[in-house]
């Protein structure tokens, strides 16, 4: 019991670096690298490039994955950050943090995650904390996509003169088709520079043929612990729903990520893409978008789109096809 209150429990910390004081709340439930990112949060120095120091704590600041339980922290003492802000925006692509492949968990370890008042505690903080700043407004009516970018809309590990070249094709046109049943939300593991400058490389801001809603980064997502796998991160949809409840809610939702525990915390909506790699090889013949903008649009019909089975979205889109011929 004293463990479990140990661990919910909030604990603001005092970070200094450049010579000014930061303050960040965590809980004893966060690991270092979410430590890294509330510290992120108020510095920009990305969580990569911060060194933090500490009394009594040794290298243990360098583990990303130990809880901060395990470590004798206390508001009365200040840390120390040492780091710098990036200002070279070109971020070398195999800087982004997807090193592990993906993994399944087992359903029922999942609905325990997505159950846990651990996770839900830590998704009401991320709420609280992370604002969700709108390009475009919300438009009534509309359902809502969630888009991941690495391997789903962007071969990031590839090189390339022109990241045109790396771009999953069809990209233009499957947005484009689906802006018209839906709100378009960018929500990338990366940083915010980077995402921006991805998503103006490729095209996709200030398109003249649909909008982008809002873009979010790895700012806005949480740690969740799982028994057979560790810590990892997951994309929790609770945070927009939460701020845009007139909009948008777990029935009208749907995130497409090449990462199936992306969407631990909400498995009803998440659809796993198949990734787009070595993008030279597969840019000649990779049609997944424009097979999944008529799954989309074919469900964009019904009024809960959370009881479908979205991994099974390519024989809905056949039967769909087949009842229409015959009809
Ligand atoms: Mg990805």
């Amino acid at each position: 019991m004293a463990s479990s209150s140990m661990s919910e429990e909030e604990l603001t910390l005092t970070v200094r670096w450049s010579g000014k004081d930061h303050t960040v709340r965590v809980c004893g439930d966060d690991t270092v690298g979410e430590l890294k990112r509330r510290i992120c949060e108020v510095t920009n120095v990305l969580p990569k490039r911060q060194k933090l120091l500490y009394p009594k704590v040794g290298s243990k600041l360098s583990d990303d994955t130990l809880l901060l339980s395990q470590l004798p922290l206390k508001s009365s003492v200040k840390m120390t950050m040492v780091g710098t802000v990036e200002d070279d925006i070109i971020v070398d692509p195999v800087d982004a943090p997807e090193i592990i492949d993906d993994f399944e968990l087992g359903e029922k370890e999942a609905v325990d995650i997505k159950d846990k008042e651990v996770n839900k505690q830590k998704l009401r903080r991320r709420i609280d904390q992370y604002k969700i700043k709108l390009l475009n407004p919300c438009r009534e009516g509309k359902k809502l996509l969630v888009l991941d970018i690495d391997y789903t809309l962007f071969d990031h590990r590839s090189t390339a003169e022109n990241p045109l070249e790396l771009m999953r094709p069809y990209l233009h046109e499957f947005l484009t088709a689906v802006y018209a049943e839906y709100d378009i939300v960018i929500w990338s593991a990366t940083s915010m520079k980077w995402v921006e400058l991805k998503m103006g490389q490729l095209g996709v801001l200030g398109n003249p043929n649909y909008k982008i809603t809002a873009m979010l980064d790895h700012l806005a997502m949480i740690t969740v612990q799982s028994d057979s796998r560790g810590i990892f991160d997951c994309k929790p949809l609770g945070l927009i729903w939460a701020q845009f409840p007139e909009f948008y809610s777990p029935k009208n939702t749907i995130m497409f990520d090449d990462f199936r525990r992306n969407f631990v915390m909400n498995p009803q909506n998440g659809l796993t893409i198949r990734p787009f790699r070595k993008a030279h090889a597969n840019r000649g013949s990779d049609q997944e978008l424009v097979k999944l903008t008529q799954y989309l649009l074919a469900i964009a019909e019904l009024s809960d789109m959370s009881v479908l089975d979205h991994g099974k979205w390519e024989s809905f889109t056949e039967d769909n096809v087949k009842r229409r011929r015959h009809s």
